[in-house]
């Protein structure tokens, strides 16, 4: 199944059970939010989720929301964690209950997708000092004769200190290549693709959790995870979603290590994304995640060769991306990836003849007051002079 098919497959199995499609929020989220970037697909029906009003179009909803996790950047470069990704998700406001979700989420992995039941392993929450373990759920996959592990931190989901949240059942798929062994926390091949939330709890900042008016359901399925699993690939960079990309860059860009292959590609192309949605490079918010994500992209290139440079990208990937996300912005991408390479080489430049200067007349390692210094008086950032004094 290819990216489109699997899509198809997952939003026409919740329409045919009374699923309203909605339309997926761009990666910005609204200027209240805490939160810079839409981090999972229940973030932009939160007031939903809440019950403090009613959904316009429905009470079960289905539909793919594109991502962005800051908190993964550092995970990027293993085989399953992107910077952008897409969620297909479900959700019953208050309609219909987990256990059911649980159920119609088996159907479709075994029946819509084809999977191997033997391949499914799924953890559950066990229980702490203020919710007792789940054991709706733990009937359910009984039943279903899907293995079960218990987890306490794992299996409670939140997005943020404050807000909705409430236990969650995680399904993982074996990617090992012999019958599955372990367990999910055991053993890496077992890869998380889908986690269904009990959404009944909401959390005050004063600390206290209490029941909402309506327990909800909120499911959310890892695109790229699905179609590694679906197409036997070892990892996300090898579906077909990511073809564009890794037709070109190796070719382009030889020499990188695997992890810096992965880097490079997820980091473009999440710019690429992060752009097409209207931001642009700063030293602040959002548009400083984007420079961060360029930077980071240099820095591995330029450990390889120092010469490299972002104008030899050909169109063709950033052209995909673009039209995947629905988006049109292929002449700022390209001017903002040259202009943002040019004033980091600069940046480069200028911070290692005063990162030197500053050592040599202070002798000793840098202090806060150092990097304080370094960053308003020459606009060098923390991590970038952190990377000078490694350089040696
Ligand atoms: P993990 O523990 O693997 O990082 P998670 O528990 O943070 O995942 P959830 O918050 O439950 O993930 O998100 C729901 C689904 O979204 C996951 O089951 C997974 O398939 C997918 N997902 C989450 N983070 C990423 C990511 N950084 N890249 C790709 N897919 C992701
Ligand atoms: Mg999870």
């Amino acid at each position: 199944m290819d990216t489109r098919q699997t899509i198809d497959t997952f939003i026409e199995f919740y329409r045919s059970r009374g699923h309203e499609r909605i339309t997926g929020s761009s990666l910005l989220t609204s200027p209240d939010d805490p939160v810079l970037f839409t981090s999972a697909g229940m973030h932009p029906l939160t007031p939903y989720l809440e019950g403090t009003r009613p959904h316009p179009s429905a009470r079960r909803l289905v539909n793919n929301q594109r991502c962005l996790r800051t908190t993964d950047l550092d995970e990027v470069g293993d085989p399953t964690h992107l910077t952008v990704f897409e969620m297909l998700g479900s959700w019953s406001l208050g309609d219909y209950p987990h256990s059911d979700s649980l159920r119609w989420g088996h159907e479709l992995l075994v029946d819509g997708f084809g999977l191997d039941p033997g391949r499914l392993h799924v953890t559950v929450f066990g229980g702490d000092d203020e919710v007792p373990p789940d054991t709706g759920s733990i009937e359910v996959w009984s039943d279903l004769g899907v293995p079960i592990e218990l987890t306490i931190e794992d299996n409670w989901w939140s997005n943020g200190p404050v807000g909705p949240c409430g236990p969650d059942s995680e399904i993982f798929v074996w990617t090992g290549n012999g019958p599955p062994v372990g367990t999910p926390t055991t053993d890496p091949r077992w890869v998380e693709v889908w986690n269904h939330v009990s959404m009944r709890y909401r959390r005050f900042p004063d600390g206290r959790l209490e029941p909402l008016p309506v327990s909800n359901v909120d499911t959310g399925m890892g695109l790229e995870r699905m179609l590694t699993v679906l197409q036997g690939r070892r990892s996300v960079f090898q579906t077909d979603l990511f073809r564009p990309w890794t037709l070109v860059l190796p070719r382009l860009w030889p020499g990188l290590d695997l992890a810096g292959e992965r880097l490079v590609l997820d980091h473009l192309r999440s710019g690429v994304v992060v752009v097409g949605d209207g931001v642009r490079p700063s030293n602040t918010g959002r548009g400083y995640v984007l420079r961060r994500l360029v930077r980071r992209a240099l820095t591995t290139l330029w450990r390889l060769d120092p010469g490299i440079s972002l104008g030899d990208l050909p169109d063709e990937p950033v052209r995909h991306t673009l039209d995947h996300f629905g988006q049109d912005s292929l002449p700022v991408v390209r001017e903002i990836l040259v202009s943002e390479e040019r004033r980091f080489r600069a940046l480069l430049e200028r911070g290692r003849t005063v990162v030197s200067r500053h050592r040599s007349r202070n002798g000793g390692p840098l202090d806060d007051g150092d990097f304080h210094y370094l960053h308003d008086t020459h606009g060098l950032p923390r991590d970038l002079v952190v990377s000078l004094l490694n350089e040696g």
